[in-house]
C-alpha cells in the first residue's frame, strides 16, 4: 500500500534508501524506517512522523552501509506508533522484513508462532511474517531463500516485501503477491521500490516483479523464481514515463489513479473478512460486541458530506439485511441538537480521516449519554477510532485527491460487510443466503474493474456537458445515495450546480427546472424500481430534458428513451451503489478536466 525502497551496490545505502522514501511522500504515510548492513550488523532506525523526522532521529547514527531498506507506512494493523513502524525483525534480531500490503491470515499464524515460545513486540500482521520465516529456518534446516519462499506458501493476503539478513549480508530478497514492485537493473547494483518514482534518477532500467515471484538479489546477480520454485526469465522493460506521471502512476491526475485503484481498494477492505463457500463474514475489530448488536433498538449513523452519503447506502443495507431502523444524521446538526439516545442504541460514525471534527464532537455527546460507538474510517489510529469502542478499519489506501472516491466506495463495503454480520448474528438472513451473497460480494472487484472500462465511451458523453450550468442526479432506493454522491462530486470539481434527488421526488419541486438545456442522470439499472424509473425518465423527457442514464448490460428499454446510456455489469440490488458509483465519478471527473479545473485540489476544499 505504501513505500519500499531497497538497495545492494556500491554506493552508500542510507542515502539512496532516504532519497527514494522522499519520492514516495506523495503516496501518503504515517511512518517511515530503514534497515542497513555494515560489517555484518543490522542497524534499524524508524520513527512514526515523517520521513524528516526519521532523519533527525538517525542524525549522528551509523548510516554507513552498502546494502538498505526503507519503508513508510500506512498502518492496517496496529496504530502508527515507533515500535508499529518497519523494518520489524525476527525473535532473535537477525532478520528484517518490510511489507506492505495485508496478511490476512495472520492472527492464527501469531497464535501457532506463540504457542511455539515466539514474542511480538508490535501489533502488525508483518512481524508475523519474519517470524514465520524464522521459525521455518529452525525447523526446516533450509537456507533463507527456501524459508522465504515456504513461509509465503503459507501465507493468505497481499504483499510486497524485502527480507535482510545479518547471516547473508550481500543478499536483498524481495517477492510479491498483489502489491506492486519493481527492480532497477545499475551497474553492479540494484534498486528496488513499490514504484519507479525512487529508481529513475539511477537507472532506466526495470524489472516489473510479477505476483507469486520472489527476487534474489547480490551485487552482481538476481535470481527470480515463482514461489512454487521455478526459476523466471526476468524482462528488463526501458522506462519511459517523467516522474511527475510515475508519481501517479501514469494517470493525470490522483482523482483518476484513485478511481482506478478500486477494485483493489474494495478487495483490500474485504480481505481476511468473508468466506463465501462458508458463509461467514468476520469482523475483528466489533468482535467483541457481537452480543450488543444482538439487543440493540437502532443505529445511528453519524457523518458529514461524502460519507453521509455512505452512511444513507448503510441505511438501506442495515434495515434490508439485519432488519433493524437506522437513522442517518449530518454530524454537525445531531450535536447542536438535545438528541435522544439510550444504552440500547449503536452510533456508528463514518469519516475518511477519523478527524472530522463534527463526527468526533457527534460521538462524544453520543458516547457521554451511553451510546455503544462504532467507527468506520480509513486512517489507522486516528481520533475517531481511539474515542470508539470498537470499529472496521477501511483499508482504502491513502487517499490524496480532494474529492473522495476509493474512500467512498471502501466506505459502502464496510458498511455492507456489517449488514450481513449483523443479518447473520441477528438470524435474519438464512445461511443460503448469506453464502449467495458473499459469493456475489467476492465478485463485485471483477465487476469494478468492468464498468472503469467504459472510461472513453463517458469521456465522449462527459465532452457534451461542459457548457452546462446545472445538473440533475436522479435515483431510488439505494440508487438515491448514488445520485446524491454523483451530484456532490459534478459540483466540488467541475463547480456546475447539481442536485441529486429521490427519482418520485423530482415532481414536486425540481421538474420545474426542467428544459432542453437540463442534463438529466438516472440511475436506471433493473432492480425492483426499474419500472418506476422508467416513468420517471419519460417525466422528464416530456419537458425536453436531456437523459443521460446508466442502465445494466443488454438494456434495451431504457435505451429507446435515453438520449446516452452507460452500461455497467448487473448485480444484484445490495451492490449497485458499489458499481454504479464508478460512472459518475468518471463523468465528474472528466467534465471537471475538461472545464480546465483543478480536480485534485479544488478551490474552497481542504
Ligand atoms: N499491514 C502492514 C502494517 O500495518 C503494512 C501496512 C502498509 O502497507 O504500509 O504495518
Amino acid at each position: 500500500m505504501c513505500g519500499i525502497v531497497g538497495y545492494i551496490g556500491n554506493r552508500n545505502a542510507w542515502e539512496v534508501v532516504i532519497k527514494g522514501l522522499h519520492r514516495l511522500e506523495y503516496r501518503g504515510y504515517d511512518s517511515a524506517g530503514v534497515a542497513l548492513i555494515d560489517n555484518n550488523q543490522l542497524n534499524i532506525y524508524k520513527k512514526a512522523g515523517k520521513v524528516s523526522d526519521l532523519e533527525q532521529f538517525s542524525r549522528g547514527k551509523n548510516l554507513s552501509g552498502s546494502i538498505g531498506m526503507g519503508h513508510t507506512r500506512w498502518a492496517t494493523h496496529g496504530a502508527p506508533s515507533d515500535r508499529n513502524s518497519h523494518p520489524h525483525t525476527s525473535g532473535d534480531g537477525r532478520l528484517a522484513i518490510i511489507h506492505n500490503g495485508i496478511i490476512e491470515n495472520y492472527a492464527t499464524l501469531k497464535e501457532e508462532l506463540a504457542a511455539r515460545g515466539h514474542h511480538f513486540s508490535s501489533d502488525t500482521d508483518t512481524e508475523v511474517l519474519i517470524h514465520l520465516i524464522e521459525e521455518i529456518l529452525k525447523q526446516n534446516h533450509v537456507d533463507l531463500r527456501e524459508a522465504v519462499r515456504l513461509a509465503l506458501n503459507e501465507v493468505v493476503g497481499a504483499y510486497a516485501i524485502v527480507i535482510m539478513s545479518e547471516d547473508e549480508p550481500g543478499q536483498l530478497i524481495a517477492a510479491r503477491k498483489g502489491s506492486p514492485m519493481v527492480i532497477g537493473v545499475g551497474n553492479n547494483e540494484y534498486f528496488i521500490a513499490s514504484d519507479a518514482s525512487p529508481i529513475v534518477e539511477f537507472t532506466k532500467n526495470v524489472i516489473y516483479l510479477k505476483d507469486n515471484e520472489i527476487a534474489f538479489l547480490k551485487r552482481n546477480e538476481l535470481l527470480i523464481k515463482s514461489i512454487d520454485n521455478t526459476v523466471q526469465t526476468p524482462y528488463i522493460q526501458e522506462l519511459e514515463l517523467k516522474l511527475e506521471m510515475l508519481e501517479k502512476g501514469g494517470y493525470d491526475h490522483f482523482m483518476l489513479k484513485e478511481i482506478y485503484e478500486q477494485p483493489r481498494s474494495i478487495q483490500d477492505c474485504m480481505r481476511g473478512r468473508i468466506y463465501p463457500k462458508e458463509g461467514k463474514v468476520q469482523l475483528g475489530g466489533i468482535k467483541e460486541y457481537t452480543e450488543k448488536l444482538k439487543n440493540i433498538d437502532r443505529i445511528i449513523i453519524v457523518a458529514c458530506g461524502t460519507s453521509w452519503h455512505a452512511g444513507l447506502v448503510g441505511e438501506y443495507l442495515l434495515e434490508e439485511y439485519a432488519r433493524i431502523p437506522v437513522e442517518v444524521e449530518y454530524a454537525s446538526e445531531f450535536r447542536y441538537r438535545n438528541p435522544v439516545i439510550s444504552e440500547k442504541d449503536i452510533v456508528i460514525a463514518i469519516s475518511q480521516s477519523g478527524e472530522t471534527a463534527d463526527t468526533m464532537a457527534a460521538i462524544t455527546l453520543a458516547k457521554e449519554k451511553g451510546a455503544t460507538i462504532f467507527g468506520i474510517c480509513n486512517v489507522v489510529g486516528s481520533s475517531i477510532p481511539r474515542i470508539s469502542h470498537a470499529g472496521i478499519y477501511t483499508h482504502a489506501g491513502p487517499e490524496i485527491g480532494v474529492a473522495s472516491t476509493k474512500a467512498f466506495t471502501a466506505q459502502v463495503t464496510a458498511l455492507t460487510l456489517l449488514a450481513f454480520y449483523m443479518a447473520q448474528q441477528r438470524g435474519t438472513i438464512t445461511q443460503s443466503q448469506l453464502i449467495n451473497l458473499l459469493t456475489e460480494l467476492d465478485e463485485i472487484p471483477a465487476l469494478v474493474e468492468k464498468s472503469l472500462q467504459a472510461n472513453e465511451k463517458i469521456k465522449a458523453i462527459a465532452e457534451k456537458f461542459i457548457h452546462s450550468r446545472n445538473c440533475l442526479f436522479l435515483g431510488r432506493g439505494s440508487g438515491f445515495p448514488v445520485a446524491l454522491e454523483g451530484a456532490l462530486k459534478l459540483k466540488e470539481i467541475s463547480y456546475i450546480h447539481a442536485e441529486g434527488y429521490p427519482a418520485a421526488e423530482m415532481k414536486h419541486g425540481p421538474i420545474a427546472l426542467i428544459d432542453e438545456q437540463m442534463p438529466v442522470i438516472v440511475i436506471a439499472t433493473k432492480n425492483s424500481s426499474y419500472e418506476k424509473v422508467i416513468s420517471n425518465i419519460q417525466e422528464v423527457k416530456a419537458r425536453k430534458g436531456i437523459i443521460i442514464a446508466i442502465v445494466t448490460e443488454g438494456d434495451t428499454e431504457v435505451k429507446k428513451m435515453a438520449d446516452y446510456v452507460i452500461e455497467i455489469p448487473d448485480a444484484s440490488e445490495a451492490f449497485l451503489p458499489l458499481i454504479a458509483t464508478i460512472p459518475l465519478q468518471l463523468i465528474s471527473y472528466h467534465i471537471a478536466v475538461l472545464r480546465g479545473c483543478n480536480v485534485d485540489q479544488p478551490r474552497n476544499l481542504a
